[in-house]
């Protein structure tokens, strides 16, 4: 029998009442000093520790804390600034650190991006021009840190000079292994001192290999992992993987490294090591409970897993934890007073986690009648949660189970219905609108609070919506908007918002999950089956549009979108979920069109970054995207126009896919790479209408029209001026009042006079 030992890979940053939010947003705002601030996190981080240590966790993760993001630290643990933060060397102080992830007055930010295939978002490297150094080591600190004030001898978590490398920007391909030498011996050298620090384990993050990578890069992996190895002795380097399956399984198994971290949840190791085997000199790291949603574990199933891994594999030691950190999901489900106890007993946060693995281990350790009353509950409260009410509306499974491929197309080809559309909504050539959103006010904000918190009333925050509806309709109509909206001022998420209205979903009050810097979301959690059950945009749609004679688009969050943005349920596949909600948003589609809406645009800003690893599972999860778009829209009537939004320039290779979603107006999210996003009309032929935006949201800038205009004209070059629209490049709700109107206005102006310019040469 192998020796079992519990583990865990990252625990979340932000305490179980976001107290790490509140104290960086207080000295972001100076209301604390730094040494309020450093002395407010090191609890936090302290307590993090302890807390894993209480529950048993035998090797824990020291390291995985960060003030901002673990990216970023490992860019200022190698001195790897860009140049406009005027950084002179040496160790990284707080506000350089600071800057890089928020921008000064007089630099811009880095840019920021998914994290993988999650919600996470991390700080991109920028390696143009430095030269690394090791300014500190990080880990050996934090390390010392857990021994000296809890006795813990962690297990210090570095992200891998691969994955890192791959993340980074700055930098040619070809340059890749003359860069992977310069970082090496910094890597070494923090081993080295761990190691004499006494360290016996180190987790090395290298998620990249869930990627598809060239023969050349695993070549350098190869090397680098050699050169590391052979650098230390008594330090085992444990290679962590996780977020997908392994397209190159065998390489990455064999590196010269101690212990290879494994996904057994969405990874498929199980299939992997029964087709490959699996080098039984090393460690096997199992990651079995599921990092990435908030079920409950099946212990039972976990046990039979992990007696096919055993009888599958030859190892001295298998290390029992979960699949990827715990970062992406919330701290504890304790405080959760509102939820059906039939759900809350089928739920494990973070904190819920860690007694899942060291239950197991300690079965796996003393035998399994050790730990059969645990085993019983897990069982127990899944059978309750599976026979519910939640997940066992017959109506919706039959229907779902009974879809053909028929049942997502439109009426019409894209040809024909534009004809009806074009008769029907005689909009301008070069038409102008916006995303969706404007500007959420804080009165706005505090009203909302007032409102959940009991103090006004349902009557009164209606109102208030009302009021910000009509103000926003006269601002609209008064810059000569060609296509209105109402602005979604009752929405503080998009996913949220229609989670809290359909049928399967429900909400919890604490479960916050970071998704950048302090910004936490709270995902929703899609419990059963979904289904519609009253019209859910109908009502602020139709007051908009009563307010004016142009046309106001009608807004909706899609499928793939609310799926991937909330915790799903594990008991049927994701195309199922998927098709779900894609049916009851059709009844929200056909509920818009009964009342007259002309224009429904349906957001899909998630699509991209759900992708797997892998890109041999890309055509599967496109696919039942896209079928879940094309049957959210299918009973739309011809004349109505159906537009999606996406929140990304780079769809070179997803661009087949987006053409396939037959939206009769797609807007990009483009104006910080234009050049990039055009090349793909180059070498694509479009014919449906589209929107690219043409200014930058993101930041308060007020663009000129002349840049405008240049934008403008470079892609109508490209694309013709019959089927391109005018907008900015993403919603607007976190802009202010002002500055949205001064920027509209600029851009209604550049489409009027390159309009009038196109009118007057035909
Ligand atoms: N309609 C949404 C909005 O304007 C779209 C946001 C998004 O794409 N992220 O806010
Ligand atoms: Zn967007």
């Amino acid at each position: 029998m192998p020796n079992y030992i519990s583990s865990n890979l990252g625990y979340p940053r932000i305490g179980e009442s976001r107290e790490w939010k509140q104290a960086l947003e207080q000295y972001w705002n100076q209301t604390i000093s730094k040494e309020d601030l450093l002395k407010q996190t090191e609890s936090i981080r302290l307590n993090n520790l302890e807390k894993q240590k209480k529950h048993g966790i035998e090797l824990i993760p020291i390291g995985d804390f960060s003030l901002y993001d673990h990216v970023l630290d490992t860019s200022a643990m190698f001195g790897v600034v860009p140049k406009r933060f005027a950084y002179k060397g040496g160790k990284v102080d707080l506000d350089t650190y600071f800057a890089i992830a928020r921008g000064t007055k007089d630099a811009v930010a880095s840019e920021i991006t998914k994290w993988f295939n999650t919600n996470y978002h991390y700080i991109v490297p920028e390696l143009q021009g430095v030269k690394p150094v090791l300014t500190s080591n990080r880990p050996l600190e934090l390390y010392k840190e857990a021994k000296e004030k809890l006795g813990i001898d962690g297990k210090p978590v570095i992200l891998g000079p691969i994955t890192y490398l791959k993340l980074a920007k700055g930098y040619e391909d070809k340059d890749f292994g003359k860069l992977l030498q310069s970082f090496l011996p910094l890597y070494i050298q923090v081993l080295q001192e761990l190691e004499k620090e006494g360290a016996s384990w180190i987790q090395i993050d290298e998620p990249i290999f869930g990627t598809n990578l060239s023969e050349e890069i695993l070549d350098f992996a190869d090397q680098a992992y050699q050169e590391i190895s052979e650098s230390v002795s008594t330090l085992n380097i444990l290679l962590q993987t996780y977020f997908g399956r392994l397209p190159e399984y065998e390489r990455v198994v064999n590196l010269p490294v101690d212990g290879i971290g494994l996904d057994f949840v969405h990874g498929d190791a199980i299939s992997l090591i029964k087709t490959h085997g699996f080098p039984s000199n090393k460690v096997l790291a199992a990651g079995v409970i599921n990092g990435r949603n908030i079920w409950r574990a099946d212990l039972d199933q976990c046990l039979q897993l992990l007696k096919s891994i055993d009888q599958l594999v030859a190892v001295n030691t298998i290390i029992i934890q979960p699949s990827t950190s715990l970062l992406h999901v919330p701290v504890t489900k304790k405080p959760e007073t509102e939820l059906d106890p039939v759900i809350k007993a089928g739920l494990s946060f973070a904190d819920e986690k860690l007694e899942e693995i060291t239950t197991i281990t300690k079965g796996l350790q003393d035998g399994i009648e050790t730990i059969r009353e645990d085993i019983n509950a897990s069982t127990q409260s899944l059978h309750h949660l599976n026979q519910s009410k939640y997940r066992t509306n017959r109506q919706v499974q039959d229907r779902v189970n009974t879809l053909t491929a028929d049942d997502a197309d439109r009426s019409l080809p894209f040809e024909a219905r534009i004809e009806f559309q074009k008769e029907r909504l005689q909009l301008p050539l070069l038409p102008t609108t916006t995303i969706g959103s404007l500007p959420q006010t804080s009165l706005l904000k505090q009203i909302r609070k007032s409102y959940r918190k009991g103090e006004i009333s349902a009557h009164e925050y209606e109102n208030y919506i009302q009021e910000s509806i009509e103000k926003w309709i006269k601002i609209q109509e008064e810059l000569e908007l060609d296509v209105l909206v109402h602005g979604e001022f009752e929405r503080t998420d998009m996913v949220e918002y229609f989670g809290e209205k359909l049928n399967g979903f429900t909400v919890t009050q604490y479960g916050w999950v970071q998704s950048y810097g302090s910004r936490c979301v709270k995902p929703p959690l899609i419990v059963g089956d979904v289904s519609f059950n009253q019209p859910m945009t109908v009502k602020e749609t139709l007051y908009a549009q009563s307010l004016t004679k142009k046309t106001v688009k009608g807004m909706l969050t899609g499928p793939t979108t609310i799926l991937n943005w909330s915790f799903v349920p594990d008991n049927v596949t994701r195309s199922t979920v998927l098709n779900q909600i894609a049916l009851a948003l059709k009844h929200e589609i056909e509920a818009l069109e009964l009342s007259g809406i002309k224009i429904i645009q349906v957001d899909e800003p998630a699509l991209r970054e759900g992708l797997p690893l892998d890109r041999n599972q890309w055509k599967e999860y496109l696919d039942s995207a896209i079928y879940a778009f094309r049957l959210t829209n299918s009973s739309a009537l011809a004349d109505t126009q159906i537009h999606t939004h996406m929140c990304y320039s780079n769809f070179h290779d997803i661009f087949e896919a987006i053409d396939q979603l037959d939206a009769d107006v797609i807007s990009i999210e483009t104006s910080r790479s234009h050049g990039q996003l055009l090349n793909t009309f180059k070498d694509n032929t479009y014919d449906k209408e589209i929107g690219l935006g043409v200014y930058d949201i993101h930041s308060p800038r007020i663009p000129s029209i002349h840049e405008l205009k240049e934008n403008i004209e470079s892609a109508l070059n490209i694309i013709s001026a019959n089927q391109f629209w005018i907008n900015p490049d993403c919603g607007l709700k976190t802009r202010k009042e002002e500055e949205t109107i001064a920027a509209l206005r600029v851009m209604v102006e550049a489409a009027k006079e390159i309009r009038e310019k196109l009118l007057l040469h035909k």
